[in-house]
């Protein structure tokens, strides 16, 4: 296994291990989803702030500001058709309709922020992060609605797919020597600093101090800060 095909891997097993748990947490979700949230948020502020956006700003000749602010206008736009599944709400649908707009949004997202994974290593275990409690929250949405395991299994696996895909074609721009990867590494951190400071930022049980979170967060800080 080539060291890309470890980078593309990384969002896939992010899925992998979010199906996972969410089996094992049946009866517990709410809390550990909210304490892996806070903790996947502050992880991903700390690859924007540690990686991405210092290499961002050592570019020459590009100005990664008017990117940034593209990637959080075109993540709220996303938000309309997603209802925020991207930082782990859940909204199940009380009508029986499937939720195309929600997976094109879905999808367009996690494609769009797979791009810069060959370039930037430190994206992709912030996406294997990322991908935890966003599989978690997917998972209890298509489980109320499947019937059987093809509903249920195969939506996730396509899902699993995406960010790498996204990767995949990035990697291939970069070989063409384009420079299109540069502004849309800003804007994937646009998208990801709308996301992660929605999750951190986002009030919590009438303000109260949460512990549990807090820690969760300083975790996220930490470790993402390691990598
Ligand atoms: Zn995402």
């Amino acid at each position: 296994m080539t060291y890309t095909t470890l980078l593309f891997g990384l969002p896939f097993m992010g899925v992998g291990a979010g199906v996972l748990l969410a089996h094992l947490l049946v009866n517990r979700q709410k809390v550990s989803q909210a304490l892996l949230l806070a903790f996947s948020g502050a992880f991903l502020l700390s690859v924007i702030f540690f990686e991405l956006l210092p290499k961002l700003f050592a570019a020459e000749d590009f100005t990664v500001g008017y990117w940034v602010i593209g990637g959080i206008l075109f993540q709220i736009a996303l938000e309309y058709f997603s209802k925020g599944m991207e930082h782990g709400h859940t909204h199940p649908s009380a009508q029986n309709k499937y939720p195309w707009l929600l997976w094109l949004s879905l999808g367009l997202h996690a494609f769009t922020e797979g791009m810069p994974l060959s370039n930037y290593p430190q994206l992709a275990w912030g996406m294997f992060v990322h991908k935890i409690p966003i599989t978690v929250a997917l998972f209890t949405v298509l489980k109320l609605q499947s019937k059987n395991w093809k509903s249920l299994y195969l939506p996730l696996a396509g899902f699993a797919l995406v960010t790498p895909l996204g990767g995949m074609l990035g990697a291939r721009m970069l070989l063409n020597g384009t420079a299109i990867l540069l502004p849309i590494t800003g804007m994937v951190v646009g998208i990801l600093l709308h996301i992660a400071t929605t999750i951190i930022f986002e009030t919590s049980e009438g303000h109260r101090f949460n512990a549990a979170k807090f820690i969760s967060i300083l975790l996220g800080f930490l470790l993402g800060s390691l990598l």
